[in-house]
């Protein structure tokens, strides 16, 4: 029997009565003959509720017991499900990520997946049984629980999708499939009936939460294609795969991206020698923040600013660990600022016209909008600008590329 894995996000199971439907949606894929795998969320907004609780009582959470609370939101899922499809006569377990076998490092909230070891799935598979796997979650090398980063329930599905050679991952969103740009900003976004690994990482990175980065590239190393598509609908989604140089032709841009979760962090008059790049980003990376665009300004009398951007998720922890260590470095001070948005061009195309950068910050000066920070990649030019500006911006630069679906 061929293997499915079917992954449903926070609003697919975002109530009881959706879940059943979730429930009707398997026990049709399983009818047609398929061993399948179906990955769950944390129902609707449970994530960010249980984020919520623990702010409330500090803004410095303890990584180990966040992430112990945080997964407890898609093992209520799993569980609920697994009860509406035994109550179906549709023979099914649910697995957590430590069950599952899908081994982490230790980094908690951002784990990096090193392992599955898929056998207790494929026994149960086998057994069958429908499988249903918190997604997020993993364990980790120390036997603790940790969380896959935000989003994560998409990486869940295509590495394991990966680990059992199944071949194709249905992510089933509340949206039809990916889109040039986010349909709640983009109202006349047009539906991608395919796009390309390369393409689409680039958008994922740049902040289309369609699908999470890092699900991204593991379904290319691992040859997965993934069919992104509505659960509300049965319509064909959006095929994220290798395309032929026939279907690459005539694309230039595949879409634009709006990231309002980061933000911008300044460090003032940092001494102009070599070394203290290196020991700052360092000291940074070992507190587990990932950093984004950096920009060093070389300024007055062997002294300079340097920024870069960052999650708002980490500012809390980042500030903690700035304090003493612009006195270390002998900096001045460092300001953060929480008011930027990142806007972002993705396309193949880009390569051979060299003319896209030029036009994007055109579109940004016929809109009167300040370009704070740039950074490109041969198929991306993004732009640091005030968050306040973000959604016109997308929506302007969506029009002067033509990205619509009439256009
Ligand atoms: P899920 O809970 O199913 O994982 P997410 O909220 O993580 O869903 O991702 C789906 C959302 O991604 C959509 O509701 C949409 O607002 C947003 N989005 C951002 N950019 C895009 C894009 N280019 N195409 C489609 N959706 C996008
Ligand atoms: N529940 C997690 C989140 O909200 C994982 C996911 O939905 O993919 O980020
Ligand atoms: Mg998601």
């Amino acid at each position: 029997m061929p293997t499915i894995v079917m992954k449903f996000g926070g609003t697919s199971v975002g109530s009881v009565e959706r879940l059943q439907r979730v429930a009707d949606r398997v026990v049709a894929a399983r009818e047609a003959g398929n061993d399948v795998i179906v990955v769950v969320s944390a129902m609707g907004q449970t994530t960010d509720e249980l984020l919520s609780m623990a702010a409330a009582i500090t803004a410095t959470p303890d990584p180990r017991e966040l992430d112990m609370l945080l997964t407890a939101g898609e093992r209520i899922t799993m569980s609920l499900l697994g009860i509406a499809l035994n109550g179906r006569g549709c023979k099914a377990a649910s697995y957590t990520g430590s069950q599952a076998g899908i081994m982490t490092d230790t980094q908690h909230g951002a784990a990096k997946i090193t392992e599955i070891r898929p056998k207790r799935i494929i026994e149960a598979l086998a057994a069958g049984n429908v499988v249903i796997l918190a997604g997020f979650q993993g364990l980790s090398s120390d036997y603790e629980i940790t969380t896959l980063g935000r989003g994560g329930s998409d990486l869940t599905a295509v590495a394991m999708a990966g680990a059992v050679g199944a071949g194709i991952c249905e992510i089933y969103t509340d949206v039809d499939g990916v889109f040039t740009a986010d349909p709640r900003i983009v109202p006349d976004a047009r539906k991608v009936d395919v796009i390309d690994y390369d393409e689409m990482l680039e958008l994922s990175t740049a902040g289309a939460k369609v699908l999470q980065s890092r699900s991204v590239e593991v379904a290319r190393r691992h040859d997965v294609q993934v069919h992104v598509r509505s659960t509300f609908t049965d319509a064909d989604g959006t095929w994220v795969r290798d395309r032929s140089d026939d279907e690459m032709e005539g694309v230039l841009i595949s879409g634009v991206a709006l990231d309002t979760d980061e933000a911008k962090v300044t460090i003032v008059e940092v001494p102009d020698q070599p070394g203290v790049a290196a020991r700052l980003f360092k000291a940074i990376a070992a507190e587990g923040i990932s950093i984004d665009m950096i920009v060093q300004n070389v300024s007055h009398r062997s002294r300079t600013d340097m920024s870069f951007t960052t999650p708002r998720a980490d500012l809390a922890r980042l500030q903690d660990a700035l304090g003493p260590l612009t006195n270390e470095i002998g900096a001045d001070r460092f300001s953060i600022d929480d008011y930027i948005a990142k806007i972002s061009l993705v396309g193949a195309g880009m390569k051979s016209h060299p003319g896209v950068a030029a036009d994007m910050f055109d579109v940004m000066a016929a809109e009167g909008i300040n370009i704070e920070m740039i950074s490109t990649s041969p198929i991306r030019v993004s732009c640091v600008i005030r968050r306040a500006d973000g959604e016109r911006a997308v929506r302007a630069v969506h029009e002067r590329f033509g990205l619509a679906q009439n256009a």
